[in-house]
């Protein structure tokens, strides 16, 4: 058997694990355990070979917290091998018995229960399994036998045999340290393992065998108890090691708290129904997407992706958040014939692509170690049966052998990597593990890859092609414009009334709000608890158990609001996040993007509000100068990069994707507070300048905007009078603007180059543009502190009572299924029932997001509702405008301001516009003047029509 190559230092595991057994091995012992998942493990100290007692400090019935990686090489069947580093003994003497038959329900009956069936009959009655037939999913079980078990010694070893009618018995090996009882009573608690491989010298005919072995029992109640497993932990001699004393909680209370999956959660696979079969080509891509997805369209690049994933070509994906990555491999793996493997390391999100998929009909199922030991199995003998067409795996489960051997022994038809720049060491989450998927593409080398990233940074692109030798030409880059989010920075002045009001603007929708420390996030959310919101809050300081809930929560709409750190947002998949409020500045532009790239998945528009201060400049420069040397520079030069950004007036979009590497050429996004105030009226405040930068120099140019603008403002700090600075000329001869107008205008003196700001103490220095306006140039510039429309203030055109309707239904029927809200309906499908008031099912068909699926299981949940409403309020079914295409129809690289006027000059109003493209009647106006603009003749006709519609 191949050894796996060797990886590099893999992740380590810290695991609570209940000490089970203790066999012989050399001279030091061999310990089995059992983890709260169920997993059955053999600890191995990372010392074993040095120390010869290894492993004598651990008793059965102990419970030990172990820091363990998987070992560098595994044969089956030790797949559940694990290398202890540190360990923490946490309680001693828990009832055994009690624990394993919750945690790893023991199988009952002949020996036909054992291994999945796999066991055979040798020379002597031995019970052993051939490689040939099958590997089980594990080494150890625990059975209760039907029938008692004899002792007998054949000279070189003790056996424990099985009864059979011939009289001869099956015979199974002891290798425990337990006293050897004479019989083994039926239904006793028996620990029985594999051995390692094995085959006779002299007959390398024959097929590797692994024999299976008793490693322990635990009688029944009534029999004796074997003395050295059940004395009570008083009497017993104190260990020779050291390790930390044992916790004084009694004994099961402890065990009682590790996270095992509460029982009624049992995933119970059933497959769901068959899908109608579909060509694999372009067509039958396209009749899948409105069929099973219920799509109109592909998105940008989604279509080329697929079809260069069904001619199996290796493509890599780099697509932004909510760019739809998952249809790319979703819809070839549906038309291939056989399984897809998606490999993603995002555990927590799993289970809730998994069951999105099984809501659409698909035959998804996902392996981790979250599964417990029985869902484990199951998925697997559904794999192996070949009734799998998705499979989402970790990483670390992937590369297990007997995965390995489970896809081996499956049609493997194509393998999706997800999170692909967890294989770059310049990505912010490399991860070893996804190195070794390298080796994978060997194995399986005529299965086609797909590789998807949201990573932006040219430099780990150019690594994730070369780790799997993409081809050019099979790389796949779309832009990374989120235009459905709308983007603002507003002066931050008091945190948390400007928060109530963004709120407000958001009534019942889901949000973020980020700050950067723990601090803040308690006294916020509190702070908005306490005025009756639905929020909760999440951070590292949490405990696991809290912060889980809090974003299980979130996720399943229970709370709208998180307030979090940034340790909120990885693994987080929720399409409907409506905005996301950042009330501290983020370090750079590239955690910025990411976290509002949370924002708006469903392509529906979402809010992204920064409340922008000066003074958290220092508070990040200070965590900079405390980190390491060597990344001070870097660090705060990408900060310097985003404060350029916070406080230019150009739009906002531009900037940050040329962070990216990408030329934004549209004049006015329209969705940013610079495009939207574009049109406000500069005044003339030459005089005011002259006053702020008489001021600066006054001071000496030697203090920051608060500082100048206290002393305008005549203010009696401390800072202000100890100084002596109410002498100047300039002291309180600025009392006519607020504190806040003067910030913007300094903002707007700097962006001119009147003055600087010096990054790391934020002084104000007058530069010679300044010193001109000193001489009389004029300055023009804007005071009002512009209210800028957010991008749900002018709300889509739907019924919002019917919306709220039918939302409360879908929250019930998510409940009942235990999913996530949106795993049964996304909003946009909702709001477009609440639109077009379907009555049938062929009109139900129409909507947004519904395929058969979903029609099948649903029509009956909606249909109704939307009926009796409609005939409460006099409302007629609305036709949906046929298809609309989201990608640009003719040609890529088409405009959406030019898509948009087409579809207007071709008839469409702009009402209708609004539904299809999902946006704000002020997007739409300037989709239209854009393409007005561009010379495109002049749709007047149509703009006649629309009465709503003024020429500019
Ligand atoms: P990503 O993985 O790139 O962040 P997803 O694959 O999760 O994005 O897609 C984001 C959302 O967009 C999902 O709700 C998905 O169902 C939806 N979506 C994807 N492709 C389309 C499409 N062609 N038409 C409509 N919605 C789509
Ligand atoms: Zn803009």
């Amino acid at each position: 058997m191949n050894k796996p190559a060797t990886p590099a230092t893999p992740a380590t595991l810290t695991i609570k694990v209940l000490i089970v057994a203790k066999t012989r091995q050399g001279s030091g012992a061999c310990i089995g355990a059992i983890s709260a998942d169920g997993r059955s493990l053999r600890l191995i100290s990372a010392d074993a070979d040095k120390d010869e007692f290894t492993g004598r400090e651990y008793e059965v019935g102990d419970v030990w917290e172990i820091h363990a990686s998987p070992p560098a090489t595994v044969l089956p069947p030790h797949t559940e091998n694990i290398i202890v580093h540190q360990k923490r003994k946490l309680a001693s003497q828990i009832d055994a018995r009690a624990t394993i038959e919750r945690f790893m329900p023991p199988k009952a009956g002949g020996i036909h229960v054992l291994h999945e069936g796999l066991v055979q009959v040798g020379h002597k009655g031995t019970l052993y399994i051939a490689e040939k037939s099958g590997v089980p999913n594990y080494t150890t079980l625990f059975w209760r036998p039907d029938a008692p078990l004899y002792r007998h010694c054949d000279g070189k070893r003790i056996r424990y045999a099985y009864p059979t009618e011939t009289g001869e018995g099956y015979t199974l090996a002891y290798v425990g340290f337990q006293d050897p009882v004479e019989i083994i009573p039926a239904g006793a608690l028996v620990r029985v393992s594999l051995a390692h491989w094995w085959r006779p010298k002299d007959d390398p005919e024959i097929e590797l065998r692994c024999y299976l072995q008793i490693s322990g029992w635990f009688l029944p109640q009534s029999a004796s108890l074997p003395e050295e497993i059940f004395q009570p932990a008083s009497s017993r001699k104190a260990a020779s090691h050291t390790y930390e004393s044992a916790h004084t909680a009694p004994p099961d209370e402890i065990y009682g708290t590790l996270d095992a999956p509460p029982e009624e959660e049992i995933l119970l696979y059933e497959p769901p129904r068959a899908l109608p079969s579909f060509e694999t080509s372009l067509a039958g891509a396209t009749q899948l997407l409105k069929t099973v997805f219920g799509y109109d369209s592909f998105r940008p690049h989604q279509q080329e992706i697929i079809e260069n994933v069904l001619d199996r070509r290796d493509t890599l994906v780099i697509m932004p958040t909510g760019g739809g990555k998952s249809l790319c491999f979703q819809i070839p793996a549906l038309l291939f014939d056989g399984l897809t493997v998606v490999v993603s390391p995002l555990i927590s999100l799993m289970k809730d692509q998994v069951d999105t998929l099984r809501e659409l009909g698909v035959a998804a199922a996902f392996l981790n170690s979250t599964l417990s030991y029985n869902d484990d199995v199951s998925i697997r003998q559904h794999v192996r049966q070949g009734r799998i067409k998705l499979l989402y795996v970790a990483p670390e489960t992937l590369l297990r052998p007997e995965t390995l051997l489970l896809i081996e022994q499956s049609r493997l038809a194509a393998i999706a990597i997800d999170e692909a720049h967890c294989i770059s060491e310049w990505g912010h989450d490399f991860r070893p593990e996804y190195r070794q998927l390298v080796a994978l593409r060997h194995r399986f080398p005529e299965v086609v890859c797909v590789a998807l990233t949201a990573t932006a940074t040219p430099k780990v692109q150019e690594d994730i092609k070369r780790q799997l030798r993409m081809l050019e030409q099979n790389t796949f880059v779309s832009s990374f414009d989120r235009p459905n989010l709308h983007l603002t920075v507003a002066p931050k002045s008091n945190v948390l009334q400007q928060t109530l009001d963004f709120i407000t603007s958001h009534r019942d929708q889901s949000g973020i709000i980020y700050c950067n420390t723990q601090r803040q996030v308690d006294q916020l959310s509190e702070a908005l608890k306490a005025q009756g919101l639905s929020v909760a809050p999440y951070h590292a300081g949490l405990e696991d158990a809290t912060r889980q809930r809090n974003q299980d929560a979130f996720i399943r709409d229970d709370v709208r609001l998180i307030v979090a750190t940034v340790a909120f947002g990885m693994g987080i998949d929720k399409p409907d996040v409506r905005f996301v409020l950042h009330v501290d500045l983020p370090k750079d532009i590239e955690n910025y993007y990411q976290q509002i790239g949370r924002g708006g998945r469903d392509g529906l528009p979402a809010d992204c509000l920064l409340l922008y201060s000066y003074s958290d400049v220092n508070t990040i420069l200070y965590f900079i100068r405390e980190g390491a040397e060597s990344e001070q520079q870097g660090r705060s030069h990408r900060l310097q990069k985003l404060v350029d950004w916070a406080e230019s007036n150009e739009c906002r979009r531009r900037p940050l994707l040329d962070y990216f590497g990408e030329a934004y050429t549209v004049e006015n996004c329209a969705m940013c507070d610079n495009c939207q105030r574009g049109k406000q009226e500069q005044t003339d405040l030459t005089i005011a300048a002259q006053k702020f930068l008489s001021c600066v120099l006054r001071t000496g140019e030697r203090f920051g905007m608060t500082h100048i603008i206290n002393v305008l403002r005549g203010s009696r700090a401390k800072e202000v009078l100890s100084r002596g600075h109410e002498k100047l000329s300039t002291y309180g001869i600025g009392g006519e603007y607020s504190a806040e107008q003067w910030k913007l205008l300094a903002r707007q003196m700097i962006r001119g180059g009147l003055m600087v700001q010096d990054l790391e103490f934020g002084q104000l220095k007058v530069l010679d543009g300044g010193r001109a306006v000193l001489k009389g140039e004029k300055f023009l510039g804007v005071l009002e502190v512009a209210r800028v429309t957010s991008a749900s203030s002018e709300p889509m055109q739907y019924d919002v009572a019917l919306f709220d309707l039918l939302r409360n239904r879908r929250k019930e029927l998510a409940d009942a299924a235990n999913v996530p809200p949106y795993v049964i309906f996304a909003d946009r499908s909702l709001q477009e029932m609440a639109t077009y008031f379907p009555q049938s099912d062929a009109s139900l068909a129409m909507i947004y997001g519904v395929g058969v699926a979903k029609l099948e299981r649903y029509a009956n949940e909606v249909l109704p509702i939307v009926r009796s409403y409609c005939q409460q309020h006099n409302l007629q079914e609305r036709k949906k405008v046929p298809t609309v295409s989201l990608t640009p129809r003719a040609g890529l690289g088409k405009k959406r301001f030019e898509e948009v006027g087409e579809q207007f000059a071709e008839g469409m109003s702009v009402e209708e516009l609004m539904t299809a493209w999902s946006v704000t009647r002020g997007t739409i106006l300037s989709h239209i003047n854009n393409y007005v603009r561009a010379d495109h003749p002049l749709p007047v006709a149509r703009i006649l029509a629309e009465s709503t519609w003024t020429a500019e």
